[in-house]
């Protein structure tokens, strides 16, 4: 950075263009989850988001199905996730309904459907939306410990939003970082999870790829068809498995397969970079198809993502950091805000290194403490979703979007109990939380509350 030249911008008074209770910052799973609590508990929430719309990973970048809302016995992510979900699932068609409607783990993603249902359920519980805008600074207090407004830019021009209380769900902790509040990136040597560029599918016949799966007799088959591939040189070195093929229905398909290697998410140049070579890959991995896999003959691109998918950026340094050992021994805390029953799925930092994943037994889960949503140093600020507070590996299990609606669900409550008893984050009484949590929906583990009920949204 040494040669990095650097100029000095004038002084400028911008205009306060909004004065609210909370604010959320991202529009993915967790500030869905967190901006709908919020609101629904009685705040006034506005909801930025740099996109034209809402979804995160899963509608910007086409991640193509929502990880398990179950521990493989019973549902543990319920609440707002869970609701959404299924409301996704009533606004498709009625194939999709048959296919999927008892459906609780690996359910497709249709972005469109899902969009609209993340606009419909936002302003049915009362929360202004803000789109195509982009928060680059914080106002913090006096002090230091509290945040007091965010700054954000759009095609209205620079503005501040001030406020009581940040909920920091953009999944880098971009308001955590602006704030100084102390985080990691990646692992020890810096490495970082790949990008992935996801994308649908069109115009494929599942019938015929589902008999050439049978025929094989194994479940390998499409594992060394990818091998065979990348011998001939149609594919490049690195993932071996196209795990993630989501249907939508019997000619539609979701996407998520192979790397890009060496994207840091929060810089622009490097997402530049995945975006360029992710969708190159795409276009390689659909010549593969059309070429080697029965049924994908007529295979149509619609659509990339329009972000290459992020695995991994910023870990806040939280009040508590979940750890690989919490996972293993599938620990309970007394500020438990949710559970968590997902496998630790690190995905590999270059082509030839190896994936990681480690599994709870079926029925096993663990909790996860209010603490690690709360960023040391601030005091009415939340970080839910992919950058909370937890080791490396734990990150590889807690990041994917059940939990991040679950963990937001939590942050946008605590937000909105602490308003209610003018007190900061670290102030809202645990017992209470827990309380409206479970009479909200959500799971907090055995034994099951009695009385709780679904919320309405
Ligand atoms: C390739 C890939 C495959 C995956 N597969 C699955 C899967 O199969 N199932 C699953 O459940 N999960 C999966 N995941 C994980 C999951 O999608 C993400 O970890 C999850 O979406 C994170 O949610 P989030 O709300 O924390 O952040 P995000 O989904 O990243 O949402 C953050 C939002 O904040 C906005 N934003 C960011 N910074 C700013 C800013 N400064 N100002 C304004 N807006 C901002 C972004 O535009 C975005 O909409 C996958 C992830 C990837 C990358």
């Amino acid at each position: 950075m040494s040669d990095v030249k650097h100029i000095s911008l004038p002084a400028q008074e911008i205009p306060v263009s909004r004065e609210v209770d909370v604010v959320v910052v991202g529009g993915g799973a967790s500030g869905i989850g967190a901006a709908v609590a919020a609101a629904s508990n009685g705040a006034r929430t506005l909801l930025i988001e740099q996109r034209g719309f809402l979804g995160g990973m899963g509608t910007v970048s086409l991640v193509p199905a929502f990880c398990p809302f179950t521990d493989k016995e019973k549902p543990i992510i319920r609440g707002i996730g869970m609701e959404l979900m299924e409301r996704m699932k009533e606004a498709c068609n009625a194939d999709y309904r048959r296919e999927y409607a008892d459906t609780l783990d690996w359910v497709p993603i249709d972005p469109e459907a899902l969009k609209r249902v993340y606009d419909d359920a936002l302003l049915e519980s009362g929360v202004e939306p803000l789109f195509h805008s982009f928060v680059y600074d914080v106002i913090k207090s006096g002090d230091g410990r509290s945040i007091e407004g965010i700054v954000v830019v759009n095609k209205t021009g620079r503005s501040a939003v001030r406020c009581s209380y940040v909920i920091d769900a953009t999944g880098d902790a971009d308001i955590a970082a602006l704030a100084g509040v102390p985080f990691q990136k990646g692992g020890e040597q810096g490495e970082l999870q790949p990008g992935s560029m996801c994308y649908l599918l069109a115009n494929v016949d599942r019938g015929r790829f589902r008999r050439f799966l049978e025929e094989s007799g194994d479940t390998g088959q499409l594992h060394r068809t990818v091998e065979r591939a990348i011998a001939e040189g149609a594919l490049p070195e690195g993932r071996k498995s196209i795990s993630g093929l989501a249907w939508v229905n019997d000619y539609l398909v979701g996407v998520n397969f192979g790397h890009v290697f060496g994207i840091d998410g929060t810089k622009a140049e490097d997402l530049t970079r995945g975006a360029i070579e992710g969708r190159r890959l795409a276009r390689r991995q659909l010549a593969f198809f059309q070429n080697y896999v029965p049924g994908f003959e007529q295979a149509h691109l619609v659509a990339s993502g329009e972000q290459v998918g992020i695995r991994e950026t910023r870990r806040i340094q939280g009040d508590y950091v979940l750890t690989a050992e919490d996972f293993m021994e599938a620990r309970t805390f007394p500020d438990d805000i949710a559970r968590n029953a997902y496998y630790i799925d690190i995905h590999m930092a270059h082509s030839k290194a190896n994936m990681h994943f480690t599994h709870l037994k079926p029925g096993e889960s663990h909790g996860v403490p209010y603490r690690v949503l709360l960023p040391l140093g601030i005091d009415n600020l939340w970080v839910p979703g992919r950058a909370a507070s937890s080791d490396r590996a734990v990150q590889g299990s807690l990041r994917v979007m059940p939990n991040c609606f679950a963990m937001g669900q939590a942050s946008g409550t605590a937000a909105a109990l602490a308003l209610r008893d003018g007190v900061g984050a670290r102030g809202v009484e645990i017992g209470e939380l827990q309380r409206v949590l479970l009479e909200q929906g959500a799971w907090l583990g055995e034994p099951a509350p009695s009385g709780s009920s679904a919320r309405g949204i």
